[in-house]
């Protein structure tokens, strides 16, 4: 691993950490106080934002009682997901790079140090990838991997030679952070709008550890969720194979009446066709209904993106309390 102390200009820069937190208020200090810690030894100057992302219990209490001027926390006025979380961090992030990274303690630190590296060689944008997905259930590898070959597919997942489907945590150049904030678009993945954005991105590999406390919070849902907003993002060719596969089936039923047809002059029988008909009728409204749906789901994202509804409110912010509090319930 390059050594942090060999590249001078880290004393110059300053480094952004952005933490998206959902109910973890069993981890946050130990995350904030191992990252602080390995930031420290390596003489950056750092802010740390916590993202709390309308959690139930106690996160925003938590990391403000750590007291810390380093340490930011801002709670967001309702659940939207990290994605969210990390997009209205960005926006209040000043430093020269800024690192996203969870809250659970999986992100391993000892990563950053290469990572800081690395964007000091010139990367814009640096991703953390895990050594291996051992830790995990089949099915959700098989999942990932089916997932990101999805995007790839769609031209949704553009980053050359980076495998996203090991992506756990990132950092960023501050022009990458002014690219992502420039862009104001809701429905749409961070990861996916890194991997639009193109510049020099580059990977390092890290053993991700287990999870401190708590359970992961992406649900089978969630994923869905995630999988088709990246997709219906960056991609245009649902709809395009919406065409291809409707000329298919045309053809395919022009070619069967020319077969009922060339039968029938033959042998001079009409050819029985009930059971196919009902198989064409049948396959042919259910292609329909899913091309529908398919052109639903960016007819919904333009409705989503056309009332220019912010993707979030700060609800708290320990760098502005209130300048009078007031009795709540
Ligand atoms: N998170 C969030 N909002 C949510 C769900 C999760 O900000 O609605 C945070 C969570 O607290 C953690 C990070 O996003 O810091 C990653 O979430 P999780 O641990 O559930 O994902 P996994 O580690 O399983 O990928």
């Amino acid at each position: 691993m390059d050594s942090l102390h060999s590249f001078g200009s880290l004393l110059d820069m300053s480094l952004s950490v952005v933490i998206p937190a959902y109910n973890e208020a069993d981890n946050i200090a130990a995350t904030i106080g191992e990252i602080s810690g390995h930031l420290t030894r390596l003489g950056a100057t750092f802010e740390i934002l916590v993202m709390d992302d309308h959690s139930s219990d106690g996160t925003f209490d938590a990391v403000r009682a750590l007291n810390d001027p380093q340490v930011r926390a801002i709670r967001l006025s309702r659940n939207s997901g990290s994605h969210i979380a990390l997009r209205a961090g960005l926006r209040q992030a000043r430093g020269d790079a800024v690192l996203c990274i969870s809250a659970d303690g999986q992100d391993n630190p000892e990563a950053i140090e290469a990572m800081i590296a690395r964007w000091e060689g010139g990367a814009d944008v640096v991703w953390a990838l895990r050594t291996d997905r051992n830790d995990e259930a089949l099915l959700n590898k098989t999942m990932a991997r089916a997932f990101y070959l999805l995007l790839t597919a769609a031209g949704a997942a553009p980053t050359d030679g980076v495998d996203l489907s090991k992506a756990d945590f990132f950092l960023m150049d501050r022009r990458v952070a002014d690219a992502v904030n420039a862009c104001p678009e809701r429905n749409s993945s961070l990861f996916g709008l890194l991997a639009w954005a193109g510049f020099r991105q580059e990977a390092i590999s890290y053993h991700r550890r287990l999870r401190a406390s708590g359970h992961s919070k992406w649900s089978f849902q969630a994923k869905v969720r995630l999988a088709k907003d990246w997709v219906f993002a960056f991609s245009g060719l649902p709809l395009q194979m919406m065409t291809r596969v409707g000329v298919g089936m045309a053809t395919l039923g022009l070619l069967y009446a020319a077969v009922v047809i060339a039968v029938t002059l033959i042998t001079g029988e009409m050819v029985p066709g009930f059971p196919s008909l009902m198989t064409t009728v049948l396959v042919l409204g259910g292609v329909q209904m899913i091309m529908l749906g398919l052109l639903g789901e960016y007819v919904w994202r333009t409705l989503d993106e056309s009332r220019k509804r912010p993707s979030y409110f700060v609800e708290a912010d320990s760098a502005h309390p209130p300048a009078h509090s007031r009795a709540r319930g």
